[in-house]
Protein backbone atom coordinates (compact mmCIF):
# COMPACT_ATOMS: atom_id res chain seq x y z
CA UNK A 1 0.00 0.00 0.00
CA UNK A 2 3.12 2.43 0.38
CA UNK A 3 4.28 2.13 -3.36
CA UNK A 4 4.58 4.33 -5.24
CA UNK A 5 6.12 6.44 -2.83
CA UNK A 6 3.32 9.44 -3.71
CA UNK A 7 4.59 12.50 -2.58
CA UNK A 8 2.14 15.23 -1.42
CA UNK A 9 3.18 18.78 -0.86
CA UNK A 10 6.24 18.06 -1.63
CA UNK A 11 6.80 15.64 1.18
CA UNK A 12 7.34 11.96 1.22
CA UNK A 13 4.45 10.44 2.81
CA UNK A 14 5.01 6.37 4.35
CA UNK A 15 1.93 6.56 6.22
CA UNK A 16 -0.59 8.01 4.16
CA UNK A 17 -3.69 5.75 2.62
CA UNK A 18 -5.88 5.66 0.06
CA UNK A 19 -9.49 5.63 0.52
CA UNK A 20 -10.83 2.14 0.66
CA UNK A 21 -7.53 0.56 0.98
CA UNK A 22 -7.02 1.09 4.51
CA UNK A 23 -9.62 2.35 7.34
CA UNK A 24 -9.18 6.14 7.48
CA UNK A 25 -10.70 7.89 10.60
CA UNK A 26 -12.97 10.26 10.61
CA UNK A 27 -10.01 12.96 11.70
CA UNK A 28 -8.43 12.42 8.56
CA UNK A 29 -11.04 13.01 6.06
CA UNK A 30 -9.97 16.48 5.83
CA UNK A 31 -6.78 16.18 4.86
CA UNK A 32 -8.02 14.64 1.65
CA UNK A 33 -6.35 15.52 -1.55
CA UNK A 34 -7.99 14.07 -5.27
CA UNK A 35 -5.29 12.70 -7.23
CA UNK A 36 -5.62 10.80 -10.76
CA UNK A 37 -4.22 7.61 -10.63
CA UNK A 38 -2.17 5.69 -13.16
CA UNK A 39 -6.10 4.49 -15.08
CA UNK A 40 -7.48 8.04 -15.10
CA UNK A 41 -9.65 7.46 -12.29
CA UNK A 42 -9.49 10.06 -9.65
CA UNK A 43 -8.77 9.12 -5.92
CA UNK A 44 -8.50 10.34 -3.00
CA UNK A 45 -5.47 10.48 -0.77
CA UNK A 46 -5.45 10.94 3.08
CA UNK A 47 -2.44 11.68 4.95
CA UNK A 48 -2.25 10.31 8.61
CA UNK A 49 -1.48 12.82 10.65
CA UNK A 50 1.96 12.75 11.72
CA UNK A 51 3.42 11.99 8.42
CA UNK A 52 6.77 11.99 8.78
CA UNK A 53 9.59 11.75 6.43
CA UNK A 54 12.52 10.49 8.93
CA UNK A 55 11.19 7.27 10.58
CA UNK A 56 13.56 4.47 12.10
CA UNK A 57 13.10 1.60 10.08
CA UNK A 58 13.35 -0.63 12.93
CA UNK A 59 10.47 0.72 15.24
CA UNK A 60 9.30 2.53 12.38
CA UNK A 61 8.68 5.69 15.01
CA UNK A 62 10.20 9.28 13.84
CA UNK A 63 13.60 9.20 14.34
CA UNK A 64 13.13 11.94 16.30
CA UNK A 65 11.93 9.72 19.33
CA UNK A 66 12.98 6.81 18.13
CA UNK A 67 11.69 3.65 20.84
CA UNK A 68 14.92 1.08 19.86
CA UNK A 69 16.61 2.38 22.90
CA UNK A 70 14.00 0.94 25.38
CA UNK A 71 13.40 -2.11 23.66
CA UNK A 72 13.17 -4.83 26.32
CA UNK A 73 12.34 -8.70 26.38
CA UNK A 74 10.36 -10.82 28.56
CA UNK A 75 9.09 -13.74 29.19
CA UNK A 76 6.07 -15.12 30.40
CA UNK A 77 3.80 -18.57 30.95
CA UNK A 78 0.74 -16.98 28.72
CA UNK A 79 1.07 -16.63 25.23
CA UNK A 80 -0.53 -13.73 23.02
CA UNK A 81 -1.66 -14.41 19.37
CA UNK A 82 -2.70 -11.68 17.44
CA UNK A 83 -5.40 -12.06 14.32
CA UNK A 84 -4.20 -9.40 12.71
CA UNK A 85 -6.35 -7.81 9.90
CA UNK A 86 -5.04 -6.69 6.82
CA UNK A 87 -5.56 -3.13 6.73
CA UNK A 88 -3.23 -2.90 10.92
CA UNK A 89 -0.34 -4.82 9.40
CA UNK A 90 1.39 -1.40 8.16
CA UNK A 91 0.03 1.67 9.95
CA UNK A 92 2.74 2.74 12.21
CA UNK A 93 0.42 3.74 14.66
CA UNK A 94 -0.41 -0.27 15.49
CA UNK A 95 0.10 -1.41 18.97
CA UNK A 96 -0.13 -5.07 18.76
CA UNK A 97 4.01 -5.35 17.43
CA UNK A 98 4.86 -4.01 20.42
CA UNK A 99 3.66 -7.29 22.27
CA UNK A 100 5.47 -8.92 20.18
CA UNK A 101 8.80 -7.05 20.86
CA UNK A 102 8.61 -7.61 24.21
CA UNK A 103 7.36 -11.31 24.42
CA UNK A 104 8.73 -13.06 21.64
CA UNK A 105 6.79 -15.82 21.96
CA UNK A 106 4.03 -13.64 20.59
CA UNK A 107 2.85 -15.27 17.06
CA UNK A 108 1.13 -12.92 14.80
CA UNK A 109 -1.04 -14.00 11.95
CA UNK A 110 -3.07 -12.20 9.33
CA UNK A 111 -6.47 -12.52 9.01
CA UNK A 112 -8.38 -14.33 6.25
CA UNK A 113 -11.98 -15.08 6.31
CA UNK A 114 -11.97 -17.89 4.21
CA UNK A 115 -8.13 -18.97 4.14
CA UNK A 116 -6.94 -19.08 7.89
CA UNK A 117 -3.14 -19.59 8.35
CA UNK A 118 -2.43 -23.81 8.42
CA UNK A 119 0.24 -22.90 10.91
CA UNK A 120 -2.21 -20.99 13.11
CA UNK A 121 -4.88 -24.18 12.67
CA UNK A 122 -2.41 -26.22 13.64
CA UNK A 123 -1.57 -24.60 17.02
CA UNK A 124 -5.78 -24.28 17.28
CA UNK A 125 -5.65 -28.19 17.47
CA UNK A 126 -2.53 -28.87 19.28
CA UNK A 127 -3.63 -29.87 23.34
CA UNK A 128 -0.49 -27.95 24.07
CA UNK A 129 -2.29 -24.48 24.25
CA UNK A 130 -5.54 -23.65 25.70
CA UNK A 131 -6.61 -20.86 23.56
CA UNK A 132 -9.12 -18.07 24.84
CA UNK A 133 -10.66 -15.78 22.58
CA UNK A 134 -10.71 -11.89 23.79
CA UNK A 135 -13.87 -10.34 23.02
CA UNK A 136 -16.64 -8.59 24.49
CA UNK A 137 -19.52 -10.76 26.51
CA UNK A 138 -22.55 -7.98 25.44
CA UNK A 139 -24.32 -10.00 23.04
CA UNK A 140 -26.67 -12.94 24.01
CA UNK A 141 -25.52 -15.32 21.10
CA UNK A 142 -22.35 -16.60 22.11
CA UNK A 143 -23.16 -16.75 25.98
CA UNK A 144 -22.53 -20.39 25.94
CA UNK A 145 -19.17 -19.56 25.26
CA UNK A 146 -18.13 -16.92 27.69
CA UNK A 147 -15.00 -18.19 30.61
CA UNK A 148 -14.41 -15.96 33.23
CA UNK A 149 -11.06 -16.67 34.13
CA UNK A 150 -7.83 -18.76 31.47
CA UNK A 151 -8.26 -21.91 33.41
CA UNK A 152 -5.77 -24.60 32.15
CA UNK A 153 -5.09 -28.28 32.41
CA UNK A 154 -1.41 -29.67 33.81
CA UNK A 155 1.15 -28.35 31.94
CA UNK A 156 -1.02 -26.46 29.26
CA UNK A 157 -0.36 -22.95 27.87
CA UNK A 158 -2.97 -20.65 28.23
CA UNK A 159 -3.51 -18.63 24.89
CA UNK A 160 -4.99 -14.86 24.80
CA UNK A 161 -6.41 -14.73 20.89
CA UNK A 162 -6.77 -10.63 20.43
CA UNK A 163 -8.54 -9.57 16.93
CA UNK A 164 -6.15 -6.70 16.18
CA UNK A 165 -8.12 -3.93 13.94
CA UNK A 166 -10.58 -1.51 14.65
CA UNK A 167 -13.27 -1.83 16.68
CA UNK A 168 -15.60 -2.58 13.48
CA UNK A 169 -13.16 -4.64 11.85
CA UNK A 170 -12.82 -6.80 14.89
CA UNK A 171 -16.54 -7.55 15.63
CA UNK A 172 -16.27 -8.49 11.60
CA UNK A 173 -13.63 -11.26 12.33
CA UNK A 174 -15.26 -12.62 15.06
CA UNK A 175 -18.02 -12.95 13.25
CA UNK A 176 -17.15 -14.20 9.81
CA UNK A 177 -14.28 -16.56 11.26
CA UNK A 178 -15.75 -20.09 10.94
CA UNK A 179 -12.19 -21.62 12.52
CA UNK A 180 -13.05 -19.51 15.93
CA UNK A 181 -16.54 -20.61 16.38
CA UNK A 182 -15.53 -22.97 18.96
CA UNK A 183 -13.21 -21.45 20.88
CA UNK A 184 -14.14 -20.18 24.04
CA UNK A 185 -14.41 -16.54 24.74
CA UNK A 186 -12.56 -14.42 27.52
CA UNK A 187 -14.07 -11.27 28.31
CA UNK A 188 -12.07 -8.44 29.63
CA UNK A 189 -13.49 -6.94 32.85
CA UNK A 190 -11.57 -3.61 33.43
CA UNK A 191 -12.06 -0.03 35.13
CA UNK A 192 -8.54 0.85 33.25
CA UNK A 193 -9.20 3.82 30.64
CA UNK A 194 -6.87 4.04 27.23
CA UNK A 195 -4.29 6.16 27.61
CA UNK A 196 -3.29 5.76 23.49
CA UNK A 197 -2.85 9.16 22.39
CA UNK A 198 -2.01 8.33 18.52
CA UNK A 199 -5.98 7.68 17.43
CA UNK A 200 -9.21 8.77 18.92
CA UNK A 201 -11.41 5.80 20.50
CA UNK A 202 -15.09 6.05 20.51
CA UNK A 203 -14.72 5.23 23.88
CA UNK A 204 -12.46 5.57 26.71
CA UNK A 205 -12.87 1.96 27.90
CA UNK A 206 -11.66 0.74 24.09
CA UNK A 207 -8.24 -0.01 25.08
CA UNK A 208 -5.51 -0.27 22.53
CA UNK A 209 -4.51 -3.75 21.94
CA UNK A 210 -1.03 -3.95 23.43
CA UNK A 211 -3.19 -2.41 26.74
CA UNK A 212 -5.47 -5.77 26.30
CA UNK A 213 -2.72 -7.60 26.32
CA UNK A 214 -1.05 -6.33 29.24
CA UNK A 215 -4.26 -6.22 30.87
CA UNK A 216 -4.57 -10.37 30.29
CA UNK A 217 -0.76 -11.24 31.08
CA UNK A 218 -1.86 -9.55 34.58
CA UNK A 219 -5.00 -11.34 35.21
CA UNK A 220 -3.00 -14.27 33.99
CA UNK A 221 -0.06 -13.94 37.04
CA UNK A 222 2.38 -12.48 34.35
CA UNK A 223 2.75 -9.80 36.36
CA UNK A 224 6.59 -8.59 34.94
CA UNK A 225 5.60 -8.66 31.49
CA UNK A 226 2.44 -6.98 31.82
CA UNK A 227 4.42 -4.22 33.61
CA UNK A 228 7.24 -4.42 31.02
CA UNK A 229 4.30 -4.37 27.88
CA UNK A 230 2.67 -1.31 30.02
CA UNK A 231 5.91 0.74 30.14
CA UNK A 232 7.05 -0.23 26.86
CA UNK A 233 3.24 1.05 25.58
CA UNK A 234 3.55 4.31 27.06
CA UNK A 235 7.18 4.58 25.84
CA UNK A 236 5.70 4.56 22.59
CA UNK A 237 2.66 6.24 23.17
CA UNK A 238 5.45 9.30 24.48
CA UNK A 239 7.52 9.23 22.22
CA UNK A 240 5.07 9.12 19.00
CA UNK A 241 3.46 11.83 20.03
CA UNK A 242 5.86 14.15 21.10
CA UNK A 243 7.09 13.74 17.56
CA UNK A 244 4.02 14.56 16.07
CA UNK A 245 4.63 18.15 17.53
CA UNK A 246 7.97 17.75 16.90
CA UNK A 247 9.08 18.09 20.23
CA UNK A 248 12.42 16.20 21.30
CA UNK A 249 11.90 13.99 25.01
CA UNK A 250 14.77 15.70 26.82
CA UNK A 251 14.42 13.36 30.27
CA UNK A 252 13.46 10.34 30.66
CA UNK A 253 9.91 9.71 31.86
CA UNK A 254 9.51 7.31 34.54
CA UNK A 255 8.51 4.15 32.40
CA UNK A 256 11.63 4.80 30.57
CA UNK A 257 13.85 4.65 33.42
CA UNK A 258 12.19 1.13 34.02
CA UNK A 259 12.74 -0.55 30.97
CA UNK A 260 16.53 0.91 30.96
CA UNK A 261 16.73 -0.28 34.30
CA UNK A 262 15.37 -4.20 33.31
CA UNK A 263 17.95 -3.81 30.21
CA UNK A 264 20.64 -3.44 33.13
CA UNK A 265 19.72 -6.24 35.10
CA UNK A 266 18.35 -8.50 32.40
CA UNK A 267 17.11 -10.97 34.07
CA UNK A 268 13.45 -11.31 34.33
CA UNK A 269 13.83 -14.00 37.20
CA UNK A 270 14.49 -10.93 39.39
CA UNK A 271 10.80 -9.25 39.86
CA UNK A 272 11.34 -5.21 39.63
CA UNK A 273 7.70 -5.09 40.00
CA UNK A 274 6.02 -4.96 43.03
CA UNK A 275 2.65 -7.55 42.99
CA UNK A 276 -0.59 -4.80 43.97
ZN1 LIG B 1 13.82 2.86 16.29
Amino acid sequence: MFEGFILHNGEPISDCAIQGNIDVSRKHRSDATTFIDENGIERRLFRARGSFADRCDACMLPRLNCLCPYQVTATARAEVWLIMHPHEAYKPTNTGRLIKDVLPSTRIFQWSRTEPDDELLALLASNRYRPFLIFPDDQPDYADRIVRQPAVEGEQIPVFIILDGTWRQARRMFRQSVYLASLPILPLHTDRLTRYKLRTPASESHLCTAEVAAELLKMAGDVDASQLLDDYFDTFNDCYAASRVHHRLQAPTEAMQRLLAWQRTGNDSVPLFEVD
